[in-house]
């Protein structure tokens, strides 16, 4: 077959033969798109075939490359209609190989083998009533090499194994190579191969070592093209703005008015937001401190101080207790700090309320998802509250629909090197340490088994007039109640809240106020309960995970955490943070029975650990950043091949060297930066997108 390179890897993949608009439709449900997709299609493993040089000790299941002489060849018909098949015997030092295919033909000519022939093959060794057979075998390239590799790809209904491989060889050889993305100098010194080596590698290596080394480019250059986008998306997102003035008597009356001491930390980050409101340029701030760091009075601060410069404020918050939370924690005092703030959730008082803020009768909104189709006379300052529950593309989103100063707060304790790469764009305060006089949460592992006596002193936390959590990993819908009240035969104890609270209610606690919330309840109804528990109504509140971020009732000391196992380590931290955000002892029990080491492993992290970055550390060593930072809040959806935390130390390489890259070309202009330009363009259009061509 004459090999033509004449493909592009921008081309769609049909222009491979043998892909249809069919196939094309099957490889898209992968990703895959165009030429270039399938080039940087991640196999998910790889069949490593050794060469035997007899046969011998062959046996099943042993994937083998082998070359001897076809001795002969037979040919049956099967049960099957107009399937034929075909036997030929492989011959090597009197030992005997049966290499078998099933073909809709008699036709001994259309076998890849004839008889007298000497070849190579490869494949799995099956057993046969005959002996031992290969069917359907490779031929591997005859290079004398003692392995033989292939790829294994990931597939969707539709799509076979052999197709894809067929299609990844066309690719590779009809493939007009591609530009080096990385600059010459950067590869060498970190020892990376060129990007047409590591695209036949990553399909077709040699040896296992030259899959690492492919994937080691491919993730590096991921790597430098985010931290390059990132860096300038920077630079061009700060719009110019008329700077506020100094604190006047609104920002200073507000300060005055808190009940507390600032901390150290609220101090420093309060000066930084200062210093970028004064400034001519969008300010672009992350507020980062663990949960219970004290954030919220920081951002209220930013926003008096917009409202007393004529602007107004957007403060979004990812659920509706949270925004009733901060709207009556707040009201009084930014009331006195004279801003007209009002509350917008997405129900019928809607209509209402964005009027007010269309016409400017309002200076601030606090409101969910909501408040991003709301308009407003003249906002100037955008706060959003536990930002990670947004994600960086609505990130990205937020600042293009408004292009205002943007405040973010978030309690993600992401290990340190990650928040560099995630946060890259972003100006960060660090609160290092929570406000004096907190006490650490006295955390504690119980089995289940021991439960009563967890009541007992759940109890005398009541008595001395505390409050208290149980949570629960299941809802527990109605039709499942039912199913779920049969006594298990394990005795297994009931994970869902609504079960648990009915029990509870007319069992152990039956004297006790018991309220119940989840997020399956109507949103006025569970508003109702949490303000009940707020004003102390409530003793004991069985929930789910909607108290997980940013609910502050400082009274409550007690939280319990029901089926903990079924918990990740961030999430643990994230509801242990809902107590000790007084001024009392906390404590923190995890019931919970883990079924593996890994389980309890992670138990005793949470146990022995407060510190959310050394907890982030523990879980991203335990289960991978993917699932520690959820795929909706992590941004890792776009990295194939940069891989956590096995790539810190190539991340750490990547930003030093983009911070040099960009200092020798700061708009990717040079000649040798081309193609690492055109790659950015494709992957984060709108980071040079505002340039001008350049
Ligand atoms: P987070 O950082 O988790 O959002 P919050 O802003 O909700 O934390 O603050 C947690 C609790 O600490 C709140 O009850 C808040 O009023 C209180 N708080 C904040 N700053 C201080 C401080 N400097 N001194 C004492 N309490 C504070
Ligand atoms: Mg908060």
């Amino acid at each position: 077959m004459a090999v033509q390179t004449s493909v592009h890897i921008d081309e769609p993949v049909t222009v491979i033969p043998g892909i249809g608009p069919v196939r094309a439709r099957y490889l898209s449900q992968l990703g895959v798109d165009t030429v270039g997709d399938l080039l940087l299609l991640q196999p998910r493993r790889y069949l490593n075939h050794r060469r035997v040089a007899h046969l011998g000790a062959l046996r099943p299941g042993d994937r083998i490359m082998v070359s001897g002489r076809i001795d002969s060849v037979r040919t049956r018909s099967t049960q099957r209609r107009r399937t034929w098949l075909h036997e030929a015997t492989l011959m090597l030092e009197g030992c005997c190989l049966l290499l078998v295919w099933f073909l809709p033909t008699p036709d001994q000519a259309r076998l890849p083998v004839q008889r007298g022939a000497y070849v190579t093959v490869a494949g799995t060794v099956s057993r046969c009533p005959r002996g031992l057979q290969i069917v359907h075998p490779l031929f591997p390239p005859d290079n004398g090499r003692e392995e033989f590799i292939i790829p294994v790809y990931p597939l969707v209904n539709g799509l076979h194994q052999n197709q894809m491989r067929k299609w990844t060889s066309a690719a590779l050889n009809n493939t007009i190579p591609p530009a080096e993305t990385i600059p010459d100098d950067i590869r060498r010194q970190r020892q990376l191969i060129p990007l047409t080596n590591a695209l036949r590698w990553l399909h077709y290596p040699h040896e296992p070592d030259q899959v690492t080394q492919a994937r080691r480019r491919l993730a590096y250059e991921e790597l430098l093209s985010a931290v390059i986008a990132l860096e300038l998306r920077k630079r061009t997102r700060r719009r110019s703005v008329s700077p506020c003035g100094d604190d006047g008597p609104q920002s200073r009356a507000f300060l005055s008015s808190l009940p507390f001491e600032l901390t150290e930390g609220q101090r420093a980050a309060i000066a930084d937001i200062r210093t970028d409101m004064q400034a001519d340029r969008t300010m672009y701030r992350l507020v980062h401190g663990d949960v219970g760091a004290g954030k919220t009075v920081v951002a209220m601060f930013a926003a008096v101080k917009a409202v007393e410069n004529g602007r107004q404020v957007a403060f979004l918050v990812p659920t509706r207790l949270l925004a009733e939370q901060h709207y009556a924690r707040w009201k009084e005092a930014l009331t006195q700090a004279g801003v007209r703030v009002d509350i917008l959730l997405g129900d019928r008082n809607d209509d209402r309320v964005k009027q007010r803020a269309a016409s400017g009768e309002v200076d601030m909104l606090i409101g969910t998802h909501a408040l991003l189709n709301a308009d407003f006379a003249r906002l100037g300052l955008l706060i959003v509250d536990e930002q990670q529950r947004f994600g960086v593309e609505q990130r990205a989103h937020l600042a293009m629909r408004w292009p205002v100063h943007s405040l973010y707060l978030s309690a993600t304790p992401i290990p340190r090197s990650l928040a560099s790469i995630l946060w890259q764009d972003l100006d960060v305060s660090v609160i290092p340490a929570p406000p004096a006089g907190r006490s650490r949460v006295i955390t504690r592992w119980l089995r289940p088994e021991k439960r009563e006596q967890l009541y007992t002193s759940l109890r005398n936390q009541i008595s001395a007039g505390r409050q208290a959590y149980i949570v629960f990993p299941r809802i527990g819908t109605e039709a499942t109640i039912d199913e779920a009240d049969r006594p298990s035969p394990d005795q297994k104890h009931n994970l869902s809240a609504v079960t648990a609270y009915k029990k509870l209610t007319t069992g152990a606690l039956t004297d006790l106020r018991v309220g119940l919330v989840h997020g399956q309840m109507p949103a006025e109804k569970q508003e109702e309960v949490m303000s009940a528990f707020q004003k102390g109504k409530i003793d004991v509140l069985v929930c789910t995970t909607v108290v997980e971020v940013g609910v502050d009732v400082p009274n409550a000391t007690v939280m319990i955490i029901e089926g903990a196992e079924m918990f990740g380590l961030a999430q643990l931290h994230q509801l242990r943070g809902r107590v000790g955000r007084g001024q009392y002892q906390s404590y923190c029990i995890a019931v919970a029975s883990p079924t593996t080491p890994l389980a309890a492993q992670r138990l005793r992290t949470f146990c022995n650990t407060q510190d959310g970055f050394k907890i982030a550390e523990q879980d991203m060593l335990l289960r991978g950043p993917g699932e520690l930072l959820g795929q909706r809040q992590s941004g890792y959806g776009e990295f194939k091949f940069a891989d956590f935390p096995a790539d810190l130390d190539l991340m750490k390489s990547v930003v030093d060297d983009a911070r040099v890259l960009l200092q020798k070309d700061p708009n990717l202009q040079s000649a040798e930066n081309a193609a690492l330009r055109e790659r950015l363009l494709a992957r984060y259009p709108s980071c040079l997108e505002k340039r001008g061509g350049g």
